[in-house]
C-alpha cells in the first residue's frame, strides 16, 4: 500500500465545478496535476476559471505571484485517459454509477494495483464503486464541498472492502492540503448528504405545491441563520447535479417518498437551466 510520501503524480477526471478546485488545491499543494475530462472545451475553461481563482488570491495577498505560477505550470491537461498513470485518482465526472465504474475499469487497466482511486461523489457507496474491480481495497471516496478551494470539510468514506490505511492516506493528505477531514462508513448520501438532502426535497415541494416561491423560501432561510437558501444552493453546486445526486438516493432507499426528486427540478434540468455554470438556473448570472 502507498504512504503519504508516495503520493506525487494525481489525475484529477471530471473538469467541471468540483473537478476544477480539486486540481487547484493539488497544485497549489505541490502536486504534478493531471487534469483529463471527455469535454475539450471544459478543460479549456477549467485552466480559465482556475487561473482567475490564483489571481483573485494574488489580488487579496493571500498568495505570492510566484506561487501562482508554480501552481498552474504544476497542473497539465490530458487528453488521453491512457496516459494517467499516477499515484492517486480523484474522480469528479457525473454522478452515475455506470460511468464511474466504467472510468475505474480503464484505470485499473493502464494504473498499477498501488494507485489509488478515491471519487469525489456526493451520494454513490463506495462500495458500488468499487464492485467488479479487482482491487476494491484501493477505493475511498474523498467528498469535497463545493467550493472545492474554499471550503475545508472532506469526507473520507471507506466502502466494505476499503483498506484501513488507504482511507488514512487520504485523510492525512487531506490534512495536508489544509483540509478537515471527517471519517463515514459507507451510505447513500454519506453524512452531510443525508441530511442535506431534506433542505432541497422539501424547498422544493414547497414551491410545487404553491406554498411560496423559490425567493422567498431562500430569503426565509437566509433570515433565520442558514448561509444559503436552497434554491441559491442548488445553482452553485449545478441544478444538474443535485438532480442526480437526489436521483441515486431516491434509488439507494428503495424508492422512498422522502427521497423524490422534483418534477420542478427535472424541468429545470431538461432546459439547460443548470444554475451558475450555464448562467441561468433558479436565478440569472451575468
Ligand atoms: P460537473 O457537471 O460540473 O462536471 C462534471 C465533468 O465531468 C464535466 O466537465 C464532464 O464533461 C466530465 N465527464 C463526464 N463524464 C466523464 C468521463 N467519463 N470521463 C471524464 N470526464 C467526464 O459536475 P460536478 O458538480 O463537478 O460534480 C462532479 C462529481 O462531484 C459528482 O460525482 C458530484 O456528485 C460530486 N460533487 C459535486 C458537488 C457540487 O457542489 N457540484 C459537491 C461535492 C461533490
Amino acid at each position: 500500500m502507498k504512504s503519504l510520501e508516495d503520493i506525487h503524480r494525481i489525475a484529477v477526471i471530471g473538469a467541471g465545478t468540483m473537478g476544477q478546485g480539486i486540481a487547484q488545491v493539488a497544485a497549489q499543494a505541490g502536486h504534478e496535476v493531471l487534469l483529463y475530462d471527455v469535454s475539450a472545451d471544459m478543460l479549456a475553461l477549467a485552466q480559465k476559471l482556475i487561473d482567475k481563482n490564483l489571481t483573485k488570491a494574488v489580488e487579496l495577498g493571500k498568495l505570492r505571484a510566484e506561487e501562482k505560477e508554480a501552481s498552474l505550470q504544476r497542473i497539465r491537461v490530458a487528453h488521453d485517459l491512457t496516459s494517467l498513470q499516477v499515484d492517486l485518482v480523484i474522480e469528479a465526472i457525473v454522478e452515475k454509477l455506470e460511468v464511474k465504474q466504467k472510468l475505474f475499469a480503464s484505470l485499473e487497466a493502464i494504473n498499477s494495483p498501488e494507485t489509488i482511486f478515491a471519487s469525489n461523489t456526493s451520494s454513490i457507496p463506495i462500495t458500488q464503486i468499487a464492485a467488479g474491480l479487482k482491487h476494491p481495497e484501493r477505493v475511498v471516496g474523498m467528498h469535497f464541498f463545493n467550493p472545492a478551494h474554499i471550503m475545508k470539510l472532506v469526507e473520507v468514506i471507506s466502502g466494505a472492502d476499503t483498506h484501513k490505511s488507504v482511507a488514512q492516506l487520504v485523510a492525512d493528505l487531506s490534512l495536508k492540503w489544509g483540509k478537515k477531514p471527517v471519517f463515514a462508513q459507507d451510505a447513500p448520501g454519506f453524512i452531510v448528504n443525508r441530511v442535506a438532502r431534506h433542505y432541497y426535497v422539501e424547498s422544493l415541494k414547497l414551491v410545487e405545491e404553491n406554498v411560496t416561491d423559490f425567493a422567498t423560501v431562500d430569503r426565509l432561510l437566509e433570515s433565520s441563520g442558514f448561509k444559503m437558501g436552497p434554491f441559491r444552493l442548488m445553482d452553485l453546486i449545478g441544478v444538474d447535479t443535485n438532480f442526480s445526486v437526489t436521483s441515486s438516493m431516491f434509488a439507494s432507499f428503495h424508492y422512498e417518498a422522502k427521497f423524490r426528486p422534483s418534477r420542478i427540478q427535472q424541468q429545470k434540468v431538461d432546459a439547460g437551466h443548470h444554475g451558475r455554470k450555464t448562467g441561468k438556473g433558479f436565478y440569472t448570472y451575468e
